[in-house]
């Protein structure tokens, strides 16, 4: 399936605007990055009411906080992990700042409202709740499971195309590739097993939540990237 793809900078993330037999979105950018979705739907010729497909890489507010709004609009389908699922959809809170490093153990100590404040959106059901191994053929992406960051994340893979939406598995801040907030993820090892997954994907472009788009032989990048890190025992034992 053809489709082109424009990088939408939403200030906190990135969000994807796909073009082509169908439209869709990659991710939804945080609140103001609202503005910024329209913008470049507009720049197409097209609005919010023409956003065919919603596809949610992870359920973290700077990504899902604008789904409801765009399905409502445009009754677009909704896609995303199962496991993240319900938090998407606010049948169970937002998990906790993880333990794994020294600022999620910080913020852990937080009067929980002000987490809240930030991290609260307004909840949405998801029409497909997938797990990987999934083709949206509508596009031809096949779903990755990517799980570290949270549970149900998910990667979008143009095989044929040698390209992927990877969400905060990897992110590119500076034109680096680097890890997903440690504050906000799983744990390191399924952190380090969904990096050497995306490694061997033969990507030629890898699109990231944050920071710029990894190109060309993103999959080489990343593979060094986690080389490095392996290195240096940012893994963890
Ligand atoms: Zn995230």
């Amino acid at each position: 399936m053809r489709f082109e793809v424009t990088q939408i900078k939403g200030g906190v993330a990135n969000a994807y605007l796909l073009t082509g037999d169908h439209v869709a979105l990659v991710d939804t950018c945080a609140g103001m990055g609202y503005r910024r979705v329209i913008k470049v739907l507009r720049g197409k010729g097209l609005d919010v009411p023409d956003v065919e497909f919603i596809l949610i890489t992870h359920h973290h507010y700077d990504h899902a906080k604008n789904a409801a709004k765009i399905k409502n609009l445009s009754g677009a389908t909704l896609i995303a992990g199962a496991a993240d699922a319900p938090i998407i959809e606010g049948t169970e809170p937002n998990p906790p700042p993880s333990h794994i490093n020294r600022l999620g153990r910080f913020m852990d100590r937080l009067p929980k409202s002000l987490l809240e404040s930030y991290q609260s959106y307004e909840r949405v059901e998801v029409d497909r709740k997938v797990t990987g191994g999934e083709v949206i053929e509508e596009l031809g992406l096949e779903v990755v499971a990517v799980p570290g960051h949270t549970p149900g994340g998910v990667c979008f893979l143009d095989r044929e195309g040698r390209r992927a939406f990877v969400g905060d598995m990897v992110s590119c801040f500076g034109g680096k590739p680097g890890m997903p907030s440690l504050s906000f993820s799983e744990g390191l090892d399924k952190i380090k097993a969904s990096q050497e997954l995306l490694a061997g994907l033969d990507l030629d472009i890898a699109y990231p939540g944050h920071g710029k788009v990894i190109e060309p032989d993103a999959s080489r990048v990343i593979a060094d990237y986690v080389e490095k890190q392996k290195a240096r025992g940012a893994y963890g034992s």
